[in-house]
């Protein structure tokens, strides 16, 4: 990226970066502070129980990725991507707006779902435009991600440093405030710079013409879809009668989330590689993307427990006084954006000097270093427990080191997924591929979610062996894919 850096971009890709900056800034600004004020029973926030608060943040970020399917499939279809860009952008703004008045439980969760909407709509959406602005892909499509992928997270950092100073050393709902004012700023630079920058891309897509073959096909698709509905909804009444899981709990919920998650992406890939007419060479690229489905999920489950987990240990368990001053909690999770725009231009060019040599790891070794490295991230964290359960409080450079750790694994995935996923589809299946890169961020954030609800105050002595099993199951799969690296690539058919 460094080299590429110089090279001239258009200027609709910096009105993109400032779009997301400011959404992005909304986004983890409000997502820093929420499983906070789920708990919180002292400056009025929910109180809610760990358990229910961990399943409710679970399920909102959960949702918040998995929304990115319809999102996409109505600017596709209907919207366009601009507009459903600008129509997300209002509907998040007001979603902040909703939770900024203190007025309950009812209003704050009609917020929560209404930023989730609204972040469906344009989270998908704004990086396919990204792609659009270069139709010849190719390293400065690579690099106008990577520029992107800063203006994500310059707004992560700038979000969580003003909203969760805002929210925990002021007040909760100033903090949702700010959020809402951050997606303002958003929409004014959308909509001016998309009128000068943007003309012609992501506009109202052509109306497709119905053939009988074409009719027959998406009445076929429809049936299958009601029936897939149909089998879900029986399933799940079946279990919630046996009472494995009650659904009339946040918690209970958010596992039902994740069976329907599980099994439409399920059904999704054998459905493709059944009845999507592909060739011997695409199907074992949609074999690849299975592994890189299952590598993702399993990445973000460990990583994104930045929001759940790992915020409960560094508001709890970690010192963080510094000269007498304390410093907020969530300002943790600023790490990882800060670590981001350190090292994002340090990894572009090792790649570059690895490809210079001849050495630079194929994507499914990336893959694996990044399952390792979240996995070296939570044996940290177990140290760090482990402290915590004498009755002392962590050093601030485990939750420190494990971020570092966790970023550059970020970048060993995260980056390169979201090509790799562009690449590897077959062309007319890309958007849909897309939203499934997506899902797998979406159950990954609902299992890091329903993970932390094991953090019981009580149960304290329990939190080494937790964050082993994230340590045990992330090393576990990416030793697999180190030891079956090659075929993997091999039914990459030739795409770097
Ligand atoms: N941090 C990135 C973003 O906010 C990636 C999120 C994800 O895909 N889980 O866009």
């Amino acid at each position: 990226m460094t080299s590429t850096i110089s090279q001239k971009h258009p200027r609709g890709l910096y009105v993109l970066f400032f779009a997301e900056m400011w959404e992005r800034f909304s986004f983890y600004g409000m997502r820093a502070i929420l499983l906070l004020f789920l708990l919180d029973n002292v400056r009025g926030g929910m109180g809610l129980e760990a358990a229910e608060a961990a399943a409710v943040y679970g399920l909102y970020t959960s949702s918040v990725y998995l929304l990115t399917l319809p999102g996409g499939w109505l600017a596709d279809n209907i919207l366009g991507q601009k507009k459903a860009i600008w129509y997300g952008g209002i509907v998040i703004m007001l979603g902040h707006i909703i939770l900024a008045i203190p007025g309950g439980t009812s209003t704050f969760f009609i917020g929560l779902v209404t930023v989730a909407i609204g972040t469906g709509l344009l989270k998908a959406n704004i990086s396919s435009i990204v792609g659009e602005l270069y139709p010849e892909g190719g390293a400065r499509r690579d690099a106008a991600f990577s520029i992107f992928y800063m203006g994500i997270n310059l707004g992560s950092v700038l979000g969580i440093t003003i909203v969760g100073y805002l929210g925990q050393k002021i007040n909760w709902h100033m903090g949702f405030g700010a959020a809402a004012v951050g997606m303002l700023l958003g929409l004014v630079v959308f909509h001016f710079g998309s009128k000068k920058y943007l003309k012609g891309y992501g506009e109202v897509p052509p109306v497709k013409i119905s053939t009988p073959e074409s009719d027959a096909k998406s009445g076929s698709e429809k049936k299958l879809g009601y029936g897939l509905v149909a089998m879900l909804v029986l399933f799940l009444s079946a279990l919630q009668l046996k009472g494995l899981i009650d659904m009339t709990t946040a918690q209970g919920l958010a596992q039902g989330a994740g069976i329907i998650i599980v099994t439409v992406s399920l059904f999704y890939f054998i459905y493709i590689l059944v009845a999507g007419g592909l060739t011997p060479v695409e199907k074992k690229r949609i074999y690849v993307l299975i592994v890189f489905f299952l590598a993702a999920a399993i990445f973000w489950s460990g990583f994104e427990q930045a929001g759940s987990s790992l915020q409960i240990f560094a508001e709890r368990y970690t010192q963080r006084t510094f000269g007498g001053w304390e410093m907020p909690s969530s300002w943790f999770q600023n790490f990882n954006g800060t670590f981001i725009l350190i090292f994002a231009p340090v990894m572009a060019s090792l790649w570059i000097f690895l490809s210079a040599k001849g050495y630079n790891p194929a994507t499914p070794v990336k893959f694996a270093i990044a399952l390792l490295l979240v996995g070296a991230g939570f044996f940290i964290m177990e140290m760090a427990s482990k402290i915590a359960v004498t009755g002392q409080l962590a050093s601030p450079l485990f939750l420190t080191f494990t971020y570092m750790v966790h970023t550059i694994g970020e970048l060993c995935l995260s980056p390169v997924g979201l090509s790799s996923y562009t690449k590897l589809a077959p062309k007319r299946y890309v958007s849909q591929l897309m939203g499934i890169w997506f899902v797998a961020a979406s159950l990954g954030n609902l299992i890091a979610g329903l993970f932390a609800g094991g953090f019981d105050e009580e149960n304290l002595q329990q939190m080494p062996a937790l964050f082993q099993q994230v340590t045990l199951f992330s090393v576990g799969f990416g030793v697999l894919l180190l030891i079956f690296w090659k075929p993997v690539k091999n039914w990459m058919g030739g795409i770097q």
